[in-house]
């Protein structure tokens, strides 16, 4: 059977992709739109010399016009199709604009969903996403099928499209920005996966509401003959299963499961609903162990960098909202030196607080948030080591004194990165090269 929906007629239509971006979607997006023959035009709020890898990216490309530094009202009133990044606020004047003028409002990733002819899994959620997608994706390549991983995880499938099979598996990890404007008649994924759910992103949804329904709108949209994987350890997606549209399927117990090689306990959570939805889409028992057991876990998210002089530092890059942090200090044994730090996007840092001044073995703050949290872990244990520094590099600095052989220094800033960084990439980049830089100055000294 043919999954894929009507793909969108863009030949000749007027295109406004609204946020080339640095990530690949955009430049995937314009390329899909211009090749099909449509006239495309490109904007982006930053200005060309942020943008000039995208556009590099983008040569050869006919596209109709391109605007940076800002945003044009006439590409929004004129347009029949306008192409909103997910980063973009849903409450944008000229997104609504455009609405009003009568344009169609897409995606990269609808787009996507509408044109791909092979089955898709859909996996949300506020923490796990990406980790339950690759492992999903692990188990269905161990199973003998072709996969595909993409959405929010990176990159786009859109120039895949001519490769993927009706044969075919595709994983998205897709995040609440990309579920809020999916549209009803779009195609949803026939396999739906919710990690959980636990306030995030409030600088962008309007509410908590509007995020928890963003969320569900995975859901809502499912047909008759599809499946849906809820976590029930959390309680808020527990009580999810009147959403459910197709078979909730029952969760594989955590005692099925064979020993992971990435830590904790959440992450035994996150193989329970890749499990389960493989399971569901009929891959055999012994593909499921095998996949579980050889997944080595992706960069940036509780990522073993270096053991230098006894101490092990752990890249958690990923880590953007307070649960992934505690989920971090949860899965150690050895003590650890904390990094955390960045901009908060308006989430609860109570419970982290108390999580860090309860397992942390000492922590450093740092950013935008640092002296909020700092005076909320002091006020759980004033007589613990934590410090309020400015930069990562000053935090590093001062766990490095203090740590000893056997314990851990772990960046799991449960914040956003942009105050100081370009992104989490950015900002793993320099946590890895201050370990370099500690590895380097460790050995210069032993060999002294
Ligand atoms: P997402 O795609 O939802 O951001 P990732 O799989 O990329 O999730 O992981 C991001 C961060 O969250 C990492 O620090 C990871 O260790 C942590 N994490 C992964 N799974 C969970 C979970 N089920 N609960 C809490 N934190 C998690």
């Amino acid at each position: 059977m043919d999954q894929s929906q009507d793909e969108m007629e863009v030949r000749g239509k007027r295109v406004t992709v609204m946020g080339l971006g640095r990530h690949g979607g955009g430049v995937a997006v314009a390329r899909y739109l211009a090749e099909r023959g449509a006239i495309v035009t490109v904007t982006d709020r930053a200005a060309a010399a942020a943008l000039r890898e995208s556009f590099e990216a983008l040569s050869g490309v006919p596209l109709a016009d391109v605007f940076v530094g800002g945003h044009r009202e006439r590409d929004f009133r004129s347009a029949e199709i306008v192409v909103v990044n997910p980063a973009v606020r849903p409450d944008h004047p000229l997104v609504l604009l455009a609405a009003d003028s009568g344009a169609v409002l897409t995606s990269e990733i609808v787009l996507f969903a509408d044109a791909c002819p092979g089955k898709i899994v859909g996996v949300t959620g506020s923490n796990g996403k990406s980790t339950t997608a690759a492992m999903t994706a692990a188990i269905l390549q161990a199973d003998s099928r072709r996969t595909w991983l993409g959405g929010n995880i990176g990159g786009s499938l859109l120039g895949e499209l001519p490769a993927i099979t009706t044969d075919d598996w595709v994983v998205l990890e897709l995040s609440s920005f990309q579920l809020a404007r999916w549209p009803d008649e779009a195609r949803f994924p026939e396999v739906a996966v919710v990690t959980n759910c636990t306030p995030n992103h409030l600088d962008w949804h309007e509410s908590l509401a509007d995020y928890v329904r963003a969320k569900q709108r995975l859901l809502h949209g499912q047909g008759r003959g599809s499946l849906a994987v809820l976590n029930d350890t959390c309680p808020q997606v527990a009580t999810w299963h009147m959403h459910v549209r197709g078979r909730q399927l029952d969760l594989v117990g955590e005692a099925e499961l064979p020993t992971l090689a990435v830590p904790g306990r959440h992450n035994r959570q996150n193989a329970r609903l890749a499990a389960t939805a493989a399971l569901g889409i009929g891959c055999g028992r012994d593909a499921i162990e095998r996949g579980l057991r050889e997944y080595r876990g992706l960069p940036h998210r509780l990522e073993l960098v270096a053991e230098v002089a006894g101490l092990r530092f752990y890249n958690d890059s990923q880590a953007t909202t307070p649960e992934s942090a505690i989920a971090a200090l949860r899965a150690f044994e050895a003590p650890v030196w904390l990094l955390a730090g960045g901009y908060d996007k308006g989430c609860e840092l109570a419970p982290l607080a108390q999580e860090i001044a309860r397992r942390a073995r000492g922590a450093a703050l740092y950013g935008a948030v640092r002296s909020k949290l700092h005076a909320l872990i002091v006020e759980e244990r004033p007589q613990g080591e934590f410090t309020s520094r400015e930069t990562l590099a000053e935090g590093f600095a001062w766990c490095v004194e203090r740590a000893q052989p056997g314990e851990a220094i772990v960046l799991s800033p449960a914040c956003a990165s942009f105050d100081q960084f370009r992104d989490y990439a950015d900002r793993a980049a320099c946590f890895q090269r201050l370990v370099r830089a500690f590895a380097e100055c460790h050995t210069a000294t032993a060999t002294r």
